[in-house]
This record gives C-alpha cells, sequence and structure tokens, in this order.
C-alpha cells in the first residue's frame, strides 16, 4: 500500500488524534541478535503520554508470551487516548 511508506519503520498501527497528532504503535525490541520484539509500546507525538504493554503477562502464575494481546491492548489504549487528547502535533524542524 504505497500511501503508508510515510509511517515510520516499525509502526504497526496509527491513530489520529482530535488535535491531529498522531499516537503510533511499535515493537520494542530486545538487543539480541536477532532482536525479538519483548512489548507494544503506544507513543502519542503529541503529548508525552506513552504505554507499553508487554507481550510476556502472568497468567494464573505462569508466564505467557502473548503479543497479540499486547497489542490489542496497545490499541485499545491508543485509540482512547486518540479520542480524548488535544495537543498539537510537534513542529518538524
Ligand atoms: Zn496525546
Amino acid at each position: 500500500m504505497s500511501t503508508q511508506t510515510a509511517w515510520p519503520t516499525g509502526v504497526i498501527a496509527r491513530y489520529l488524534t482530535v488535535g491531529g497528532a498522531t499516537v503510533d504503535l511499535t515493537h520494542r525490541l530486545t538487543v539480541h541478535n536477532p532482536p525479538k520484539p519483548f512489548a507494544t509500546l503506544a507513543s502519542c507525538a503529541g503529548c508525552p503520554a506513552t504505554e507499553e504493554v508487554s507481550h510476556y503477562r502472568t497468567n494464573w502464575g505462569s508466564e505467557e508470551h502473548n503479543p497479540e494481546a499486547a497489542d490489542a491492548d496497545a490499541r485499545i489504549w491508543a485509540q482512547s487516548h486518540a479520542e480524548t487528547c488535544r495537543a498539537l502535533p510537534k513542529p518538524t524542524a
């Protein structure tokens, strides 16, 4: 999709806020080689708000790796933040 080529590398989802900024979802990567995603990060370009959701979650005492659930939680946060954030995007220098 050529319309998505303007997205920064690694952005898996982008939400437009009511203020005209964007909330980007990216995966945080480990420093291992090859890097492996360990969390999903939602970050607002208009204000300092961020939300990091770990791909590892404890469920009934055992740790499970669930990146899809982390993505889903991050999307919910990004969606609700986009609906309320009125910060304008930072001017690009
Ligand atoms: Zn914001």
